[in-house]
């Protein structure tokens, strides 16, 4: 199943979108039920949004070992956890802005993980229970002020650096997914989550110690090798297999 969040006639819809491009809408966010309304929209005739409100998002860093060896870095022991703002969020086809405070602003593709039902201190066993879906990330980074400041909230959390979408695929194994990133059509990224070295099922699991997880919180897994800088006027692409594309361009204020 495919979970959409959209806007249509001015109001902000959930919807399910079946193979067909058509979307049918529903009564309520899709946490507790799915509990289809009346209406119908053609895929086409809509405006997708980021396809859930997190109420936080928490990125996971260094959890590929090619990207760990990139970068310089010892991969860590245990899953290290960062937090994005909920302002940082855009949807598929929103624009990803660059800022006067960076020199080089970089694209991450990432499997995201979408939260369910609440989840504290769960099991790795109990995490699919508590997990909707997956969807596409792009952590987008300042790559200079992530290395300048002590942490890095404000390299990983300007406005609109946390696009994730086009929708939430709800019927997906996590473990063996194909994970690529294009610029302008070329491919800079190209793994797979089995290359994770803490996969969905433990993330959960351990940020559920940390914090609660709330239905629609986003886990953003760690992105593997070949991470590079966008500029005004690029457009990138997170292609996950079986979810589908995120794309956004990238443009100065
Ligand atoms: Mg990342």
């Amino acid at each position: 199943m495919r979970i959409v969040r959209f806007l249509a006639n001015e109001k902000t819809h959930y919807g399910i979108l079946d193979d067909q491009d058509q979307i049918r809408s529903l009564k309520a966010p899709p946490f507790e039920a799915v509990d289809y309304g009346e209406e119908r929209f053609p895929l086409a005739e809509v405006e997708l949004l980021a396809p859930c409100e997190p109420s936080k998002l928490i990125g996971i860093g260094l959890n590929y070992r090619d990207h760990a060896e990139e970068t310089g870095m010892e991969p860590p022991k245990e899953p290290m956890l960062f937090l994005m703002p909920d302002t940082a969020v855009i949807g598929p086809g929103q624009t990803i802005r660059l800022q006067e405070a960076s020199e080089r602003i970089d694209y991450e593709g990432e499997l995201g993980i979408v939260i369910g039902r609440p989840a504290f201190r769960i099991s790795e066993e109990e995490a699919a229970d508590h997990i909707l879906g997956y969807t596409c990330f792009n952590d987008v980074t300042a790559r200079d002020l992530q290395i300048l400041d002590m942490q890095w909230s404000r390299a990983k959390g300007f406005d609109t650096f946390a696009p994730f979408g086009p929708w939430i695929e709800t019927d997906i194994d996590p473990g063996a997914l194909d994970i690529e990133t294009y610029l302008n059509g070329e491919r800079k990224q190209g793994s797979n989550t089995r290359q994770l070295l803490f996969d969905p099922f433990h993330l959960v699991h351990f940020v559920s110690w940390v914090m609660t997880l709330n239905p629609g919180d986003v886990i953003a897994s760690g992105t593997p090798a070949g991470i590079g800088p966008m500029e005004h006027g690029d457009r990138v692409e997170v292609r996950i297999q079986g979810i589908g594309s995120l794309i956004n361009e990238v443009a100065s204020y």
